[in-house]
């Protein structure tokens, strides 16, 4: 028996760590998540003022350029004492030049005259069938905790040395992938979008 076509989805960012993890996720579904690089598509201004909005440019960039369907992710830390900063703005929150470190050390100084500590991530997942599709699939999910006063641990990335979620007494850089996998806001939407998929006949199992 021939094994069934697979089906083929561009992932639009640039992040090897999110494009595997786009990859397991949907392997099982016969579908082959590729990297926008492949396709030399280059990164698009996110001149939104949401996580829906950025999320909705990169993914409608990227099915442009390659034809294919595109899934695109915007994601960011939003801290209540802050009015939601840095939000969308969690990559380039310390300015040019910022680092994964500058940022959170900048979070951790606007933090100094703040009694509330209570922030999350959050994870914005579109899916578009093509770049003029009226109607994305669109997937929001959160991740609840506090910003520690300190960093903490090695693993993970961005601002999980700073960040505690509720039900954990370590940062989520002290996670394992599994665990942070299994509540984060990403792992939260994915599961979503993959329901979505389902429901929508886009993938089948
Ligand atoms: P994006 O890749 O444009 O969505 O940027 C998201 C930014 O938010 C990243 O640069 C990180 O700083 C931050 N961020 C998003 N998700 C996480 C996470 O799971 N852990 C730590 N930082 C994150």
């Amino acid at each position: 028996m021939q094994a069934p076509i697979s089906q083929q989805i561009v992932l639009a960012s640039g992040n090897k760590g999110k494009l595997n993890e786009f990859d397991q996720m949907l392997a099982q579904f016969n579908i082959q998540v590729l990297a926008q690089s492949q396709f030399n598509v280059s990164e698009v201004a996110e001149t939104g003022t949401t996580f829906v909005e950025n999320a909705i440019i990169k993914a409608r960039h990227a099915a442009e350029i390659t034809g294919k369907p595109a899934i695109a992710d915007d994601s960011g830390i939003e801290v209540d004492a802050l009015d939601g900063q840095p939000g969308i703005y969690s990559a380039r929150y310390s300015g040019q030049g910022a680092t994964e470190v500058s940022n959170y050390q900048k979070l951790l100084t606007e933090m100094n005259s703040h009694q509330n500590r209570a922030a999350r991530f959050q994870c914005v997942l579109v899916y578009m069938r093509h770049a003029k599709d009226p109607t994305p699939i669109i997937c929001q999910a959160a991740w609840e905790g506090t910003i520690n006063l300190v960093p903490q641990g090695e693993q993970g990335h961005g601002y999980d040395p700073i960040f505690i979620p509720h039900g954990f007494d370590k940062t989520a850089a002290e996670l394992t992938s599994d665990e942070k996998n299994a509540h984060s806001h990403r792992g939260k939407a994915l599961a979503m979008l993959v329901a979505a998929m389902k429901a929508k006949g886009i993938i089948q199992g």
